[in-house]
């Protein structure tokens, strides 16, 4: 008689490929997800293979699963020293599969909408995105063709707007992805830096129209933390020079993606360099006014001041009757600290009207705090405008036009 034999489908993370983002622990609901300064990592007594944290994660990293006998299962001590995933131990009988199984996957989407704030789709007009093109094996290179610094010299904050250009390597690239890049050299530990992502700022036509090249913004971390990694990548960038080569990953990111039909309404919300997407977005639709757009944009848009607001001159510079901006700055010598919360309020009429069109897309990018303070904002300018906010948040979720990304 055969004996059972108690195996476990353990969830992992593939380490080659995951860009540190943290987005998987924050969507995890039962903390089953932890990290140290090298590896994300999944506690396997605890995860129940819910699935919410799969379609959230930009790179597919997190959706890597190994049959193991549970008395074996890898641990986090294990995990944490992975260079790479191990192969399938063929010694386990049955069920050996890289990807989740399939009754994990069939109760993704309930698991998902319970947890995951945003849209885990993307708008039904969304271009068709490449991802993954070019990874940690196999990655691309690209050089600096532009460096500039976007915030004023005396400003605190250091924002670079950085272009990179493919030349004859195929890139392609939508407004709302981003690209992973490796900074050259290796942590204390003596492994290579891991990748860093940044949003892409430019459309996929180019940051120069018919050229292919991408723009990050990019603000300089000089602050001293606990990682003492923080701010490798940042730096790197910032101190690039014109003809230097720089090492990419991606594209990354299949949902937070603009809407192609002319008629769709664009409500963009963002802090600092979570502008980059809806420069991205706002540049693409300016270079195909009049006519081929006719959708409303409207930009709510957070900084400490005018001085540390990335893109302030270009975004002043812009038609009132193509985007109707919004600025809040929280620390405006002698204003009182106002967030895009505040400026949403003020325009609660205008943002209802939005809300109440099937054809709004509703982007919110930057600081990981302004995610509560922003989706409950919404909630009460639904409810003040005699719209039930739990129904319609679902259906802007279900449908692809709800998109957050907050680190
Ligand atoms: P920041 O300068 O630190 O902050 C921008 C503004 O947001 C400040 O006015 C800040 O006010 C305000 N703020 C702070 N807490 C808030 C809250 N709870 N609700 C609303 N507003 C709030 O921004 P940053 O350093 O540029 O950081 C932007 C974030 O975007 C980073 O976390 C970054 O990882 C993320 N991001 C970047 C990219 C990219 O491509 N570079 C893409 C996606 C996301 P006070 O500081 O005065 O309180």
């Amino acid at each position: 008689m055969d004996t059972p034999v108690d195996t476990l489908r353990q969830h992992l993370i593939d380490p080659e490929i995951c860009i540190r983002c943290n987005t998987c622990e924050e969507t995890c609901p039962i903390d089953a997800i932890t990290h140290d300064g090298v590896n994300y990592v999944v506690k396997a007594e605890v995860c129940n293979g819910c699935m919410a944290c799969v379609p959230p994660c930009p790179t597919g990293a997190i959706d890597n699963w190994r049959t193991v006998l549970k008395s074996a299962a890898y641990s986090l001590d294990a995990q944490y020293g992975w260079d790479e995933l191990p192969a399938q131990n063929a010694a386990v009988p049955q069920l050996a599969q890289e990807t989740a199984p399939a009754d994990a996957r069939e109760d993704a989407p309930v698991a998902a909408s319970d947890t995951v704030r945003g849209s885990t789709v993307p708008p039904w007009s969304a271009a068709r995105p490449y991802v993954q093109l070019y990874t940690h094996k196999t990655p691309a290179t690209a050089i600096v063709v532009g460096n500039y610094r976007l915030t004023d010299a005396a400003a605190p904050s250091d924002i670079h707007h950085i272009v990179l250009d493919f030349g004859a390597l195929s890139f392609p690239v939508l407004e709302g992805q981003s690209i992973g890049i490796l900074p050259p050299g290796t942590s204390a530990d003596g492994r290579p830096h891991h990748a860093r992502q940044y949003s892409i700022a430019s459309p996929r036509d180019g940051e120069r129209p018919g050229y292919n090249n991408v723009s990050l913004t990019v603000k300089r971390v000089t602050r001293e933390h606990s990682d003492a990694t923080d701010g490798v990548c940042s730096n790197y960038l910032c101190d690039l020079k014109k003809g230097d080569v720089v090492t990419v990953i991606g594209p990354f990111g299949n949902t937070f993606l603009m809407p192609n039909h002319p008629g769709s309404h664009l409500l963009m919300i963002c802090t600092g360099t979570g502008s980059a997407p809806m420069r991205a977005m706002t540049e693409y639709r300016r270079r195909r006014r009049p006519g081929e757009a006719t959708g409303k944009l409207m930009l709510f848009f957070g900084a400490r001041t005018s001085e540390e607001l990335p893109y302030f001159g270009p975004l002043m510079n812009l038609p009132k009757d193509f985007i109707d901006t919004n600025l809040a700055f929280s620390r405006a010598p002698g204003q009182p600290k106002r967030y895009v919360q505040d400026a949403m309020r003020e325009r609660a009429g205008d943002v209802a009207q939005l809300l109440k069109d099937g054809n709004t897309h509703i982007y919110v990018c930057g600081l990981k705090g302004m995610e509560d303070g922003v989706l409950q904002t919404l909630a009460d300018i639904a409810a003040a405008h005699g719209m039930a906010w739990a129904a319609l948040w679902e259906q802007l979720k279900r449908e692809g036009r709800l998109h957050l990304e907050t680190y």
